[in-house]
C-alpha cells in the first residue's frame, strides 16, 4: 500500500541487518566504490578500512556509537537516515570522540550500552571525505582534464601532470 513501510523496517534483528546493508550500499554508491556485500564481518570496519556505517530508520532517528570493543576509537562513524529506497548521509563523528563525550546509555533497557550522538554535534561528511581522499591537501593540474587532488598521475588519462601546491 502507498505510504506503508517495507516490513524489514520493523526493528527486528533481520530488519536491522537489511537496513544496515542498504545504508552500506548507499555509502559505496555515493563514493563510487564497489560494495563487496560482506556477510558476518562484524569485526572489520564497514568501508574503506576505517569507516563504520550506522543506518537508522527515518521514523526514529537515533545515532549510536558502540563501546570501544565494537567500534574501534580510530574509526569514523558515518550516520545515515534511511529506509526503502532513500538514504541520507547526515554527518559523522570519530568513534573515540563519541565514546569520550557521551556517557553510555542503555536505550530500551536491553543491556546493550551505546553512546548517543546528537545531530547538532556531528561533523561534515564532505570535509571528512575531502581529507580521506587527499590527506596532504595537494593538487595537480592536467591541461586536458583539469585540477585533481593529490600528487599522482591524472586519474583520467593517467599521464604525469604538473604539481600545483599544497592547499590549506
Ligand atoms: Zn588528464
Amino acid at each position: 500500500m502507498f505510504g506503508s513501510r517495507p516490513d524489514w523496517e520493523d526493528g527486528t534483528e533481520y530488519g536491522n541487518h537489511v537496513l544496515g546493508s542498504c545504508g552500506e550500499a548507499s555509502w559505496h554508491k555515493w563514493r563510487g566504490k564497489w560494495w563487496p556485500a560482506p556477510l558476518n564481518e562484524f569485526k572489520k570496519a564497514d568501508a574503506e578500512g576505517c569507516i563504520q556505517i550506522r543506518t537508522t530508520p527515518r521514523a526514529r532517528p537515533f545515532f549510536k556509537v558502540k563501546p570501544k570493543e565494537k567500534d574501534r576509537p580510530e574509526w569514523m562513524v558515518v550516520f545515515i537516515i534511511g529506509g526503502g529506497l532513500k538514504y541520507e548521509i547526515v554527518g559523522c563523528m570519530n568513534a573515540g570522540e563519541a565514546q569520550q563525550r557521551y556517557a553510555p546509555t542503555d536505550p530500551g533497557g536491553k543491556g546493550v550500552p551505546c553512546h548517543q550522538v546528537p545531530l547538532r554535534d556531528m561533523y561534515s561528511v564532505k570535509e571528512f571525505v575531502r581529507q580521506l581522499d587527499n590527506p596532504t591537501g595537494a593538487w595537480s593540474r592536467c591541461w586536458v582534464h583539469g585540477d585533481y587532488p593529490g600528487e599522482g598521475n591524472c586519474p583520467k588519462c593517467e599521464q604525469e601532470q604538473e604539481y600545483l601546491a599544497t592547499g590549506d
